[in-house]
């Protein structure tokens, strides 16, 4: 009888999967690249052998392309944050298509563009257009923990980890060193507790949706 218990129990370890399926969020990083932080954020991000999405602006791609090619070598998403960072919502048609495609034209040829974050995360109908005729979906973000007002890494770590949840968008700025601080501590945190980290692409795939060019997408959840 012992033995065939011991045959049942073994059989049950077979059948229950290693690890069940674990949380994942996807760190997002708007309005650089930044010549002052963006490089020590990617050194800590590849130390931790973590994928993250950068929303770039045009205008600071031109100062730093080195860092967009760097950001895809490494396996970071690239999206689009607009060329000058106005705001997209008071923008006409051809304004628009001009913000989006004069930023594609600054990226690497292999970045694989699919996602827009218009400035503030507004968007109109009108937004939503330009983003849709140009492959691209609209991701804003679940979790907003105000770093670039709060400019405090412990304040900003615990907002996030204390919210966090399977599926969301964190928004974050590479514009501080306290912005990057918090970045790194909230991998370290949440990976303690289960959490995966990757691209927002990924966290789409992983959860089973897909994304579709225009549509509107805060968090991605199963
Ligand atoms: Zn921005």
């Amino acid at each position: 009888m012992r033995r065939f218990l011991s045959f049942f129990f073994f059989l049950i370890v077979l059948c229950v999967p290693v690890e069940a399926t674990s949380p994942a969020v996807a760190l997002t990083f708007d309005d650089g690249p930044s010549g002052r932080f963006t490089e020590r954020l990617l050194d800590g991000l590849q130390e931790r052998q973590v994928n993250a999405t950068f929303f770039l602006c045009g205008y600071r791609l031109e100062q730093y392309p080195n860092l967009a090619k760097r950001m895809v070598d490494e396996g970071h998403e690239i999206g689009l944050h607009g060329y000058t960072h106005h705001d997209m919502a008071s923008m006409g048609q051809a304004q628009l298509s001009q913000e989006l495609s004069d930023t594609m034209a600054l990226l690497p040829d292999n970045a694989n563009i699919h996602l827009l974050r218009p400035p503030g995360g507004k968007t109109t109908d009108r937004v939503a257009q330009a983003a849709a005729n140009c492959g691209v979906a609209i991701i804003t973000w679940s979790v907003d923990p105000k770093d670039w007002a709060t400019k405090d890494s412990q304040t900003v770590t615990k907002a996030v980890v204390d919210r966090a949840q399977d599926g969301d968008i964190i928004l974050l700025h590479d514009m501080s060193d306290s912005s990057v601080d918090a970045a790194l501590a909230i991998v370290d945190l949440l990976r303690q507790q289960g959490y995966t980290f990757c691209t927002v692409s990924q966290l789409a795939l992983r959860q089973g949706k897909e994304l579709s060019p225009g549509s509107c997408y805060s968090r991605l959840s199963p």
